[in-house]
Formats: structure tokens, C-alpha cells, sequence
């Protein structure tokens, strides 16, 4: 048996029953990778040894008859914009190539706790900056489902090394959609959890008030466990929430009878794919066949999301990346003076959509233009959140979908820096509000999968996951593993 196929939970249950061992596991999804990563290229570093290791220890654990977590053994990845001590985190940036972080983030330290096992650190656009992870400064990732197509970003490798059975379970950050862009590329399900739901300390930051780092899975189970290991209050990071952490797995089953689901128009914008739109309108029939009740919302400030976001998560990005000046961290270039080599440094450091983002932003937070947009784009922000906070004053979560369309080939929209950032105008609303959302997959169009967006009030988590559960049951969209063929 291909026990990378498999998922999480049904490898705990392998594993307490002792029929399989952590360490076999483990070497199932590593020579998994061996064959396929050479296609894939999900990850920028792999730690195969430190992996059967932590897994040799598990099997220790479990052969003295202690008591270890839901995720012990499990092998997963983490995007490499999050700290590892002493393992290389590069965030996919020439700048950071060489950075091996002497302090573990927070949700390393979880994992290890939980006794997870992490087989590497998967590929992102650089600094997390993109949709396509072709922003990486290293390579591409190519999506499991058709390799000549990209599989969303900026988490890529993350969603793609779950999808092509390189792990079994991942992490990602989503600041405007990246990790749901992604899952729903790539076929699998996609948590970004409540802003401030799991500690951002040691995630590389890109726009701060707006990162928040959640799961990759194979179904919804897997998806509520690997949340429920991560998150909960860290007094390291000051946004993080003092709230408890539920049992994300114990209201799965509780269906869908008499749940609210809004349908905010706005989010079915024009050119939208028909498939798309059909296999959406689709999914909410079967939900309300299924119990749930539907209403129509309306989000008016919809509209103004893409550009409100593009204010501020530059003018973040621009403050954060600072810090990179060839002197602290990483890459320094040559110059004849401390001015021309920090200027050489980070010219030659970053790539050129990072560059990009720095101009915009430092242009929005200069003296004169500052309330022009910074200011105004905090302002708008304020209104789309009471879009949601209206919505949600009459239904319990929202449907829609994750992006216009199915994952588009590789090559097809770099040269178009708008067309790559209008790939998000479903997935950043949420982020702008700070709520909850998933990416469940919902149907295929010409082979392609497509995701289906469940959004909710802050720390709705559980009913997100649960309604997920509902619709995931009635379909065997996540028993499929993405074809790929097996290279020698
Ligand atoms: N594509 C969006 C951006 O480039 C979102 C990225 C993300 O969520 N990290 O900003």
C-alpha cells in the first residue's frame, strides 16, 4: 500500500494500531518526493534525515506506551517564509539564499510539540509577493494536475507537495489569498484562519496586519487537525488572540440543517469562467438540498478591495523589507561606500516584483501622498469590513468562489502585473476584514480543479470546517491524489 495516499487521520489510526510505523511513513512520502519533486519542485530545501529522526522518536514514544498527538508521525511541509532554526528559510529570495534562522517560529515549536514530522520547506513567490509562485527567485512549481500550468500562490510548493503526495499536510501564509489561491489550484483544502488565530512570530513578515498562517490538508479532518495543533495565543506575537482553542474536529458531523449561507453577489465578477461559476451555483443547490438555508447578500465595497489591498499591503511591505540592507541578513553586494552598497545589495537582492512593491509602497506612504492613499485605503478598509459585519449580522458564513478561474498556465500572466493581481479579487476581502476563510475543491473543468470559498465571522473556524465536512461527504473529490507520473 501507498501510504503517502493517504490522509492524516486514517495514518493516526495505521499508526496506534501499530500496523505501520512512523518511520515507514515517513519513508513512503520522502521517496514519494524522490520521484516526483524533479517535476513538481515543491521544495527549496529538503530534510529527509532530521525527518526519520523525528520519526524514529515517535515510534520510541508509541513503543513505551506514551501518549502522543493526532499529528505525531504525520509527515507535513512548511512554506519557507517560516523559521527554522538552523534549517535554511529563504523566503524563495535571492536576499535570504544563504539565512538559517537561529530561533524556531512559533508554529514550528507547535509542531515539534505535536511531534509532527516536516520533510521540508516548499517553494513560494518571493517574499510571498505573487499568485503563481513564478515569482519564486529560485525556480517554478508546477501544478500536479497539469504541469505545464501554474498551482497558485504565493504557497505553491505547499499546495502542491500535499496535492502530488510529497506531504501529507502543510503550511502556508495567506496575506491576500495564498493559501487558498493554491488549494484551489491544486485540489486540496485550504485554511486561512482568523487573523491573529495562530501567532505570526517567526513568519517572515510581508504585510503584517494582514498575514496569517494556516493549513494545507487532503480533506477537511486533516485540515481541522493540523489548525487545532497550530494555533492558540502567543504572547511573543501581540496580534494574536487570547481565545480558547475548540476541538476543530467535534462539530463536523453536525450537517448543515438550518445554517444561513449568503451569497454575495459582487463575488461573481465578470469573465468569470462559466465552469467556475456552474460548479459554485451547483455546490450551494446541494448545501441547500442539504438543510441550509439561502440568502442573498450584497457587499457593496467589494469593488474597491483589489486596489485598497494593493495600498496597504505594499506600503507594509515596503516598511518590513527595510530591514534588508546587506548588512543584518543575507545578501550583501559590493560598493565603494555604505550608501551604494546597501543600494547594490538589495537591487541585486530582491527580484523585481519585490522592487515593485517596495516603489509602490514607499510612493503611498510619502509625505504628500500618504493621506491621498495610504489614509484613504484605511479608511475604505474600515467600510469592507462593515460589508462583512453586515453579512454576517444575517447569515452564518458566505459561498464564493476562490478566483475566476482554473489554474492558468505557466508563463501566461507574468509579463501583466495587474492581470496576476486580479487573480485575487475573491481571496482578499477576507484578509482586509480579517475573517476566517476555506478552500474546499467542488468540481473539475477540463481536468482542473476548482475551490469553492466558505467564508465566516471571526473565529468561526469550527463552522467553516463543519459545513466544509457537510459538502466533502457527499463527493469524492478529496479521495483523489493528483496523477503524476513517477519519474526513475
Ligand atoms: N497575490 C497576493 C499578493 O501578491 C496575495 C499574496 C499572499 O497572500 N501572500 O499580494
Amino acid at each position: 500500500m501507498d501510504l503517502f495516499r493517504l490522509k492524516a487521520h486514517e495514518l493516526q489510526q495505521k499508526l496506534f494500531r501499530r500496523e505501520v510505523s512512523a518511520v515507514e511513513i515517513t519513508q513512503s512520502v520522502l521517496a514519494r518526493a524522490d520521484k516526483v519533486d524533479s517535476t513538481i519542485q515543491s521544495f527549496i530545501t529538503r530534510t529527509p534525515e532530521a525527518a526519520l529522526a523525528q520519526a524514529k522518536r515517535v515510534d520510541e514514544k508509541l513503543a513505551r506506551g506514551e501518549a502522543v498527538s493526532p499529528l505525531a508521525g504525520i509527515p507535513g511541509a512548511l512554506k519557507d517564509n517560516m523559521c527554522t532554526k538552523g534549517v535554511k528559510t529563504t523566503c524563495a529570495s535571492k536576499i535570504l539564499a544563504n539565512f538559517v534562522p537561529p530561533y524556531d517560529a512559533t508554529i514550528t515549536e507547535k509542531l515539534a510539540a505535536a511531534d509532527a514530522v516536516i520533510v521540508g520547506k516548499a517553494n513560494l513567490d518571493e517574499f510571498a509577493m505573487g499568485s503563481s509562485t513564478e515569482n519564486s527567485g529560485f525556480f517554478v512549481t508546477r501544478n500536479p494536475w497539469d504541469t505545464d500550468r501554474v498551482p497558485g500562490g504565493s504557497s505553491g510548493g505547499s499546495g502542491a507537495a500535499v496535492a502530488a503526495g510529497e506531504a501529507i499536510w502543510s503550511l502556508g501564509s495567506d496575506t491576500g489569498g495564498s493559501i487558498r489561491l493554491p488549494a484551489a489550484y491544486c485540489g486540496v483544502v485550504g485554511l486561512k484562519p482568523t487573523y491573529g488565530r495562530v501567532s505570526r512570530y517567526g513568519l517572515v513578515a510581508y504585510a503584517s496586519s494582514l498575514d496569517q498562517i494556516g493549513p494545507f490538508a487532503r480533506d477537511v479532518r486533516d485540515c481541522a487537525l493540523v489548525l487545532g495543533a497550530i494555533s492558540g495565543h502567543d504572547r511573543r506575537d501581540s496580534t494574536s488572540i487570547n481565545a480558547p482553542v475548540p476541538d476543530y474536529t467535534a462539530k463536523l458531523e453536525s450537517g448543515v440543517k438550518g445554517l444561513k449561507i449568503g451569497l454575495p453577489r459582487e463575488y461573481f465578477v465578470a469573465g468569470m469562467q462559466p465552469e467556475v461559476e456552474a460548479a459554485i451555483r451547483r455546490s450551494i443547490d446541494e448545501l441547500v438540498a442539504m438543510g441550509a438555508e439561502l440568502v442573498e447578500v450584497s457587499m457593496p465595497h467589494t469593488q474597491y478591495a483589489l486596489a485598497t489591498y494593493y495600498l496597504i499591503a505594499t506600503a507594509e511591505a515596503s516598511s518590513n523589507l527595510g530591514r534588508y540592507d546587506g548588512v543584518g541578513f543575507g545578501h550583501r553586494g559590493e560598493g565603494s561606500d555604505i550608501v551604494s552598497m546597501y543600494k547594490r545589495s538589495r537591487a541585486e537582492g530582491f527580484g523585481p516584483e519585490v522592487q515593485r512593491r517596495i516603489m509602490l509602497g514607499t510612493y503611498a506612504l510619502s509625505s504628500g501622498y500618504y493621506d491621498a492613499y495610504y489614509l484613504k485605503a484605511l479608511k475604505v478598509r474600515t467600510l469592507i469590513k462593515q460589508d462583512f459585519d453586515r453579512a454576517f449580522g444575517q447569515v452564518d458564513v458566505l459561498i464564493a468562489p476562490i478566483a475566476p478561474t482554473t489554474a492558468f498556465k505557466i508563463g501566461e500572466k507574468v509579463e501583466d502585473p495587474l492581470a496576476m493581481y486580479l487573480v485575487d479579487v475573491c481571496t482578499i476581502p477576507s484578509n482586509l476584514a480579517g475573517v476566517p476563510a476555506l478552500s474546499l475543491p467542488c468540481g473539475f473543468a477540463d481536468g482542473l480543479p476548482i475551490g469553492m470559498q466558505i467564508i465566516g465571522p471571526h473565529l468561526s473556524e469550527a463552522t467553516l470546517l463543519q459545513v466544509a465536512y457537510t459538502f466533502e461527504q457527499a463527493h469524492d473529490y478529496h479521495k483523489q491524489l493528483a496523477a503524476i507520473r513517477e519519474v526513475d
